[in-house]
């Protein structure tokens, strides 16, 4: 962790003052369950916003095809639905949060995916000067989640994960609703809607133009 906050005040050095002087930095968390659309949702919006679109998911998935020592660790927890240890995740997204590109604003896809994560996440933010994430939520029943998953799933999913990814969702994520609601900071999104009609009410409820 050390080198991870180390990596972090070298970067606020060198950008400081421009971030200070910037208004309006959109730093959001996209919360719901497995298949609800929130990865596509994310890629919309960070090119729309031009920012960074941040999926752990990714990231791990990327660290084990490159069989870094992180994805070593982390491979089985992928495998079977459970969620990675919070150091592990912790010491991923500190690096990343870190990095140039993440100063002006992010969407965080994936993370955090638990209380101690989001509390963890909080002390990041405090330590690299920024400010709270506005959380967005998107609910999408639960037949639908899996039907969808099936289909357009990654080739490694097979039900029974897709099962154990939803009641792994259940138990750690969903208690974070009411952790960002009651911060005043929490979005509800329908996401039975079309990926169209999901964009835009997601830029309604966050008060952003719709792009021309
Ligand atoms: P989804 O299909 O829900 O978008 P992800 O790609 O976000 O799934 O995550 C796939 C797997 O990666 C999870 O089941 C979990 O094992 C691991 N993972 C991703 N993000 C986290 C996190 N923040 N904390 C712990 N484990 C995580």
């Amino acid at each position: 962790m050390g080198l991870i906050f180390l990596g972090a005040s070298e970067a606020q050095k060198r950008t400081q003052a421009p971030i200070l002087a910037q208004g309006n930095i959109m730093r959001l968390i996209f919360l719901g369950p497995p298949g609800a659309g929130k990865g596509t949702q994310a890629a919309i919006l960070a090119q729309e916003l031009n920012i960074p679109h941040i999926s752990t998911g990714d990231l791990l998935r990327s660290a084990i095809a490159q069989k870094t020592a992180l994805g070593i660790l982390a491979q089985a927890y992928l495998e079977s639905g459970e969620l990675v240890p919070d150091a592990l995740i912790m010491a991923m997204m500190g690096k990343r949060l870190a990095e140039f590109d993440a100063l002006g604003g992010w969407i965080l896809d994936g993370f955090p995916r638990n209380l101690s994560q989001a509390q963890a996440l909080d002390r990041l933010l405090q330590i690299l000067g920024q400010s709270h994430p506005q959380a967005v939520n998107f609910n999408v029943a639960t037949e639908s989640l899996i039907a969808r998953m099936l289909q357009q799933g990654r080739k490694d999913d097979n039900e029974n994960l897709i099962r154990r990814r939803l009641e792994v969702y259940q138990e750690k994520t969903t208690p974070l609703i009411n952790f960002y609601k009651q911060r005043r900071c929490l979005i509800d999104i329908d996401g039975n809607l079309t990926p169209e009609a999901v964009n835009q009410s997601i830029r309604a409820k966050l008060s952003l133009a719709v792009p021309v």
